[in-house]
């Protein structure tokens, strides 16, 4: 199916700045090649015609939010990340969930532990999603952080694991757990 569209709907002028235009992509556009909000679309003009050839995902920038949130969150619990572990292997809508599960697991530690400690120090071994799920792996604790940790994974199997927002797990072909906006996102690549 082609669709054609009016230059004018797609570029707009910009008052009091003649040399740029602002351009409007429509969102059936967006959403049939994937593209999201800050992805950066280089647009080509060849024999009038309008190409956008490339597409540069903004990889780099993910990844470098990850390393950041890895790196804040071992620099604010040594005790938790003190040994080489699996990694922390989920997209960012949890990652609230898991730094306020990892803050709940090390104040209640360190309150229990003033004394004498009573409490095994926790060490995290992994923190992953499977089958739509959160899966917080770690030694020590006890039955308290036992109960926060079921909490967390909870709270995760209803918040989008991309956004935040809530969700529901999603079967048909990897089971994640979406918000209905990224799951009717996946749901379109699939054609
Ligand atoms: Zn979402």
């Amino acid at each position: 199916m082609t669709k054609t569209y009016l230059a004018a709907d797609l570029f707009q002028d910009i008052e009091g700045d003649p040399d740029h235009v602002l351009f409007n992509i429509p969102p059936e556009i967006c959403q049939s090649q994937g593209w999201v909000e800050g992805d950066t679309i280089s647009i080509v003009v060849e024999d009038d015609k309008l190409i956008m050839k490339k597409i540069v995902k903004q990889e780099d920038s993910e990844s470098n939010k990850y390393d950041a949130f890895v790196a804040r969150l071992e620099a604010a619990y040594p005790k938790m990340f003190a040994v080489p572990y699996g990694g922390v292997c989920v997209d960012s809508g949890w990652w609230p969930i898991i730094e306020t599960l990892c803050a709940n697991i090390q104040s209640y530690i360190n309150w229990k532990n003033k004394e004498s400690e009573v409490v095994p120090q926790v060490v995290v071994a992994q923190i992953k999603e499977k089958f739509g799920g959160l899966r917080f792996y770690y030694d020590g604790g006890d039955a308290m952080i036992t109960g926060m940790v079921r909490m967390a994974e909870a709270w995760a199997d209803h918040h989008c694991e991309t956004c935040g927002a809530p969700g529901k797990t999603r079967h048909g072909g990897w089971i994640k757990t979406f918000c209905d906006t990224h799951h009717a996102l996946r749901e379109s690549r699939k054609q």
